[in-house]
């Protein structure tokens, strides 16, 4: 296997393959990762931290509690035992040394002067104490406090006198907090130790988990190079989750679309072969049979090279709107957008083909209801309305007529072309803006028509977000409706 200089490849028995590259520091895996290990421990942490501490605080205040109790009890004995006025007590000095004993502290009895008059380590007696604590306990207060940094407790308690009921010193007594600082310790080893296995068990579980989520997205890259590879009969069916499946779903419309797309663009150039290739097999026909005959007439060639000319003509008629569509085929920022008004531009229109229309004798009348201006690619429209008003003259009865109407509203500007003519079948009427599509192919033929004038009128006014629509009965004429937005939306 060959490994990439500066990258880290793990492999495990299973499926696992890592690589932890910069590649890896920005994949989903390595988020989906992150995430779960957070997510598992910084709980786990807070958990740790709060059981130390709910432990600390527990454990100190029953230690204070226990020796206050016990300070309470042997300031009473104290009392009785008038022990500040003589410390001779066998029994109290005993209970001092048992209590010091037990809680590893140090006590000391204060007299009202604030003068040490007895210490367990001997070595403050006859000392002043102006603390806060013994102070506030003259008043009758017992006070407790905990120190963490040096490990103690300090408790006091007031020493009544005899009968008087007088306060006649004070009982301080400290005790040390290292059983709870070792209780604590043992509790952060262990507590630690758990923490350590939930990290690497997280850790092993999110690899697992990332793995599982990413698994149906890699299969889904693969699947789509397989396909731009050129297996376009490969369609994804990744159902791991609803949104792989969503996923694999969309793409395979898409796929049929490009399918779809690419079957159009095989048929147009076959159209496009075919139909530049008539007028060429007419012309080569045309010479070859005055090639083949010797002294030909003179008036014979003439009639073939008038002939061959129609045939030329007519290949240059589809080369032009070839030209015109592929052109029209392009995207909306070609569009050269002008503000035009749109009556002179179906009137001049109208004057440009009122011969063909003179030809077969056809009325072809314009009526604008209003003045309007619009938003406009001039030489694309005009070229839209040309083709349905010379259609419209084109598949008209000798004597016929063509209205050509003009509207607006504050949105859009509305064009009617309507004619008297043979009418378009019901059954053809959803493909005759299909390109080289032709209800009657001779007659269109015999007309000039190449089967592209309705195509190119359809995308001119689909590049200016306007709709056509035809109305048609066989017969009886045909009515094309064009709506533009009068101001051009990008
Ligand atoms: P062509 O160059 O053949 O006219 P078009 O794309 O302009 O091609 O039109 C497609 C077909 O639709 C025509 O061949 C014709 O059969 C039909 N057609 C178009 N306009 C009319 C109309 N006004 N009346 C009747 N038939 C029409």
């Amino acid at each position: 296997m060959y490994i990439q200089s500066g990258e880290l490849v793990i492999i495990s028995k299973g499926n696992f393959h890592f690589r932890f590259n910069g590649k890896f520091l920005k994949s989903l895996r390595f988020c989906i990762i992150l995430l779960l290990l957070l997510v598992s421990i910084i709980p786990c942490f807070a958990a740790y931290n709060g059981i130390i501490k709910a432990y600390e605080s527990r454990a100190v205040s029953v230690r204070t509690a226990e020796i206050q109790n016990q300070c309470t009890i042997l300031s009473n004995q104290l009392n009785s035992y008038n022990y500040l006025s003589d410390m001779s007590s066998e029994v109290i000095n005993a209970s001092l040394t048992q209590l010091t004993n037990i809680y590893n502290g140090r006590v000391m009895i204060i007299d009202k002067n604030l003068q040490v008059v007895k210490d367990t380590y001997s070595l403050d007696e006859g000392k002043t104490i102006v603390s806060e604590d013994v102070v506030r306990c003259m008043q009758g207060k017992s006070t407790n406090y905990y120190d963490k940094q040096n490990r103690y407790i300090a408790v006091t308690s007031p020493i009544m006198e005899g009968e008087t009921g007088r306060i006649a010193g004070v009982m301080l007594a400290s005790v040390s907090t290292d059983s709870i600082v070792d209780n604590i310790n043992i509790l952060k080893t262990k507590g630690g130790m758990i923490v350590g296995i939930v990290i690497i068990l997280m850790l092993v579980i999110s690899f697992f988990i990332a793995d599982r989520i990413v698994k149906p997205l890699k299969k889904i890259t693969e699947s789509i190079e397989d396909v731009s590879e050129g297996y376009d009969d490969e369609v994804l069916h990744v159902n791991t989750f609803t949104e792989t499946r969503l996923l694999s779903e969309a793409f395979n419309k898409m796929l049929g679309r490009l399918k779809q797309l690419d079957k159009s663009r095989e048929e147009f150039v076959s159209n496009v072969s075919h139909e530049l290739k008539t007028p060429l097999t007419s012309m080569k026909v045309l010479a070859d049979s005055l090639l083949a005959q010797d002294n030909v007439p003179i008036e014979l060639y003439q009639e073939f090279m008038g002939d061959i000319a129609k045939e030329i003509d007519r290949e240059n008629d589809i080369i032009t709107d070839l030209l015109s569509l592929v052109k029209m085929d392009k995207t909306a920022k070609d569009l050269n957008i002008k503000t035009i008004n749109i009556n002179e531009l179906l009137e001049l229109i109208l004057k440009r083909l009122k011969p063909i229309a003179e030809m077969k004798n056809v009325e072809v009348v314009l009526e604008s209801f209003r003045p309007v201006s619009a938003e406009i690619d001039e030489v694309k429209l005009t070229l839209a309305f040309s083709n349905l008003v010379e259609n419209a003259i084109k598949y008209n009865h000798k004597d016929g007529w063509v209205h050509v109407s003009l509207n607006a509203d504050h949105k859009y500007f509305y064009v009617k072309v309507a004619d008297s003519g043979i009418g378009i079948p019901e059954e053809d009427q959803a493909n005759i803006f299909e390109r080289f599509y032709r209800v009657d192919k001779s007659h269109s033929r015999e007309m000039g028509g190449t089967g592209l004038g309705l195509a190119i009128a359809r995308n001119a006014v689909i590049v200016h977000r306007g709709s056509i629509k035809v109305y048609s009965s066989e017969g009886e004429g045909t009515t094309f409706t064009v709506r533009i937005p009068l101001t051009y939306v990008a």
